[in-house]
Order: C-alpha cells, then sequence, then structure tokens
C-alpha cells in the first residue's frame, strides 16, 4: 500500500521507540479503493504520554489527549496518532462514557462502526479482522458487531451508513440496514451540526437517489417536513410517481441537470440544489386541491414549501447564507422562464447569480416527471444563453448603476421617501428598456413622474 513518507516517518518513530504503530480507518479504505485520502490516521500501542516522548522530535498538539489523541507535525502535514482505545458503555447514545486504553489492536478496531473501516495498516501489511476487504470489494456496508448494538449506542453510525451507501454506491448489508432503519428514532440524541454534516455529504453522492428510496423513514426522522410526502399520490398529468419518488428522482438529476447548465460547479452549489430538490415540493402536500376533473393542483406550495425549510434548516442549523439560498431556489422552483429580454433582465436584477440555480431546479424538477415535461428544458438552457448575452452588455440592473443619484434629483424632489420611490421608478424602466440610462434622459422622465404626482 502505498502510505505518504510523512506518515511513515511517524509510525517508524514509534515502532523504533518499541511500539505498535498502524494507519487506521477510513485511509486504509480509500487508499485500497485507490482513491487519496484526505488524512492519515494511526493508531499505537503507545499510552498518548510514550507517544508524546516518543515523538519529541516532531512538534505535537495535544488535541485530545484525554481520548488518547495528539496531532503530529511531520514534514508541514498534520496527522493524529491515538493510542488503542476501548469505548466504555454509551449511555446516551452519543458519547462513551468512558475509553480506556489497550495494549491490542484488535480491540481498537472493533470499535470502529463498518467492516471497510476497521482494517490497519502496517509492517504485516493489511490487518483486516472482520472482512473488510471482501465488502469493499463486493461494495458492502456492514456493522462491526451487532448492528443493533453498534447503532444504539452512536446513533450517528446510522447517518454514516447511508452515508457511505450514497457516496461510494455501497449496498447495505441486510441486518445492518434493517437495525439502522429500526434505531431511526435513536437520531433524535444527535446534534443537529453532525446530522447536517453527513447529510450535506450525502446528497452529493452518486448512489443519494437509491439510499432516499431505500430508506423514506430515516429521512422522514430527520426532515419530518418529508413525512408526508411518502405513498402521496400527485393525480397530476405531469407525474407518473409518488410525491416522495419524485423528490428522490430530482434529486438524483440534480449532477446531471448543473452539467447541463454548463460551466463550473462548485461544491456547494451541489449541495445547496441538491438540498433544494429534497425538499423543494415539501409544501405541496398542504396546498394539494382538486379540480372537478380529479387532477391535482397545488398553488402556492413553492412559497409554503420555502418556509417550511426554512424552518428546517434552522432547526438543523445550516449556515444562515446556505439557508437563504436554498429556501429562494424552493421559493422560485416553478415560476415560468420566459425568454424575452425584460423578463430576463428583471430575474437578473432580483436574483442575480441565483437565477442559474433556479433554472436549474427547473431543469432537475422536470427530468424527475414524466418523459413529455422534458420537452421545457431546451427552453431553459435557451434561457441561460441569453442570461449570459444580457450580462455581457452589462446591464443597469441595480440603483447603484442608474446614471442618476438621489441628489442629482433633489432640485426637483426633495429628499423623502417620495424620492426613493421615484428612483425605483426609474430603474424598473430601465431594466424593461422602457428608458435609457442615460442622466438627461431619466432627468426628464423624473420631472415627468413628479409632475404627475
Ligand atoms: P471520511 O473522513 O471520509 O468522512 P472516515 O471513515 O475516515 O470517513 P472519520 O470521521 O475521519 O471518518 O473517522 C475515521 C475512522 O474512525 C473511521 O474510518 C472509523 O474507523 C472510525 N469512526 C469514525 N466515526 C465513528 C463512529 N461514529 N463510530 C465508530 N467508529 C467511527
Ligand atoms: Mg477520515
Amino acid at each position: 500500500m502505498d502510505i505518504p513518507n510523512y506518515a511513515k516517518a511517524v509510525m517508524q518513530t514509534l515502532e523504533n521507540a518499541g511500539y505498535e504503530a498502524y494507519i487506521v480507518g477510513g485511509c486504509v479504505r480509500d487508499t485500497l479503493m485507490g482513491k487519496l485520502p484526505h488524512d492519515y490516521d494511526i493508531a499505537s500501542s503507545a499510552l498518548p504520554e510514550e507517544a508524546k516522548r516518543a515523538l519529541s522530535g516532531f512538534k505535537v498538539i495535544e488535541t485530545g489527549i484525554k481520548h488518547g489523541t495528539i496531532t503530529v507535525i511531520s514534514n508541514g502535514q498534520q496527522i493524529e496518532v491515538t493510542t488503542y482505545r476501548i469505548d466504555g458503555d454509551y449511555s446516551d447514545g452519543r458519547h462513551p462514557e468512558s475509553v480506556s486504553f489497550t495494549q491490542k489492536l484488535e480491540n481498537d478496531l472493533a470499535r470502529r462502526d463498518f467492516t471497510i473501516n476497521g482494517m490497519a495498516y502496517g509492517r504485516e501489511g493489511i490487518i483486516d479482522i472482520f472482512g473488510g476487504r471482501e465488502d469493499l470489494k463486493r461494495g458492502i456496508i456492514r456493522c462491526i458487531g451487532e448492528p443493533e448494538k453498534r447503532f444504539s449506542e452512536d446513533a450517528l453510525r446510522i447517518m454514516r451508513a447511508i452515508r457511505f451507501s450514497a457516496v461510494l454506491g455501497f449496498e447495505i448489508e441486510e441486518s445492518t440496514a434493517r437495525s439502522a432503519s429500526e434505531c431511526r428514532s435513536l437520531l433524535k440524541k444527535i446534534s443537529a451540526e453532525r446530522i447536517l454534516a453527513e447529510l450535506k455529504q450525502l446528497i452529493r453522492g452518486k448512489d443519494t437517489e437509491r439510499v432516499l428510496l431505500q430508506f423514506p423513514e430515516i429521512f422522514a426522522e430527520i426532515l419530518p417536513e418529508l413525512a408526508c410526502e411518502i405513498g402521496f399520490e400527485q393525480y397530476s398529468r405531469y407525474h407518473d410517481s409518488t410525491l416522495y419518488e419524485h423528490t428522490a428522482r430530482a434529486v438524483g438529476a440534480v449532477r446531471s441537470a448543473l452539467e447541463k447548465t454548463g460551466g463550473e460547479h462548485s461544491e456547494e452549489a451541489e449541495t445547496a440544489l441538491g438540498l433544494a430538490m429534497l425538499l423543494h415540493d415539501c409544501g405541496k402536500v398542504r396546498r394539494q386541491s382538486r379540480s372537478a376533473d380529479g387532477e391535482g393542483h397545488y398553488y402556492g406550495h413553492a412559497a409554503v414549501g420555502a418556509e417550511m425549510t426554512d424552518a428546517a434548516l434552522r432547526r438543523l442549523k445550516c449556515s444562515n447564507t446556505e439557508r437563504e439560498r436554498i429556501c429562494k431556489i424552493i421559493k422560485y422552483h416553478d415560476i415560468p422562464i420566459e425568454l424575452s429580454g425584460k423578463f430576463l433582465r428583471r430575474q437578473l436584477a432580483k436574483h442575480g447569480d441565483l437565477f442559474r440555480d433556479i433554472v436549474a431546479a427547473h431543469i432537475a424538477d422536470d427530468m424527475a416527471k414524466r418523459e413529455f415535461c422534458r420537452e421545457r428544458i431546451p427552453t431553459y438552457l435557451k434561457a441561460l444563453e441569453k442570461i449570459k448575452e444580457i450580462e455581457d452588455e452589462k446591464p443597469c440592473l441595480t440603483l447603484k448603476e442608474l446614471a442618476v443619484n438621489g441628489s442629482d434629483l433633489t432640485d426637483m424632489i426633495p429628499p423623502s421617501p417620495e424620492l426613493g420611490r421615484i428612483l425605483r421608478k426609474l430603474l424598473m424602466e430601465v431594466i424593461d428598456g422602457k428608458l435609457e440610462n442615460e442622466k438627461g434622459a431619466l432627468k426628464a422622465r423624473a420631472a415627468e413622474l413628479t409632475a404627475r404626482c
């Protein structure tokens, strides 16, 4: 296995001092999968003080010495060294009451969550007591030990199981999957921040749609807003699935929707759109009505959904910027998209860059409906092309960009709320292409408007 020299140096130093040292956990898993791990963890038989002494040639930070962890800086890179540990009883479903140190690597590996995360690599090569290598090869997430006990000890493992399943595209072994679902109510004990952190990784997975469809009850546990979508018949000519299935498909369509919109898209854009699609229709059930012909209608569901999502994301301690972005996408996810310059300039003025997210949401949404709904996608793409052209013209879209400001007009209108109203009116007319953004024209129009008041 290929291990970077800075990690080898730390292992070697511990071994030279007479201790055992192994690379463990996620970095072994990632390396075996041919991926570059984002960090390396070392487990060692050395007690924390012993490890500190043995590694005195390195800069050492006492990050979590009570739990046996120190951070070592080796050749400019951070690496965590943790003493072999046994976790004590978990009474709160989150943290072990105590941890004790052990001299046996097997014990340390046994406390880890899944077989693919329970391997070590050292002098003898790979140590694989629980069949992690085989599960990795076959693409299986399986608890180490009794699944129900492991999920009851720490319910965050439920989120980790479905996150790995979505991100790696792995199936969850049957009894692990059953217990994850059965233990889901324990997720209440897990902090909102940690749930959200897992959800944000999960939502960008390659198999998120499958995981959403496989574990609706787990998602309804962390997002009760989704509960009413499960099994909900839409009675709509646009849909051929239940509301929850449509939601799962829309999330699954996010990457492809962003790719269609072209250009670079960031991880944040993908996460925000993923979470937006997950919650985009949560207001539908509250806003349902049926016309005489039996067709289901959902007037106003986008605004209701945006409000429900705002509450959900506050509960999950999502950052304000991200929450606002997601809620706006939801609020406008079903506005009719027109191709006129006037409409597009208005959207740009109102939403700025966010308009691209709104269009991408339309695409993901339509990809999750009946086939014929995709006919609208070329129009959306055309709208984005036109938006680019409009941006290249550097149009005036804000009061700041208007060729007059308040003081240019004070000889006509004294500073007052009326002045503000006139300036906004001028801006709207400029955006709509009715008025040129030129001082003389704007002043003349302002005079007209004041005369009329
Ligand atoms: P990634 O870093 O890619 O999110 P990871 O598996 O490396 O995944 P970390 O949080 O870095 O996750 O944890 C490192 C290792 O610690 C894991 O591989 C696993 O062996 C163990 N571990 C982490 N969280 C838990 C947990 N909740 N229960 C049991 N073991 C855990
Ligand atoms: Mg890791």
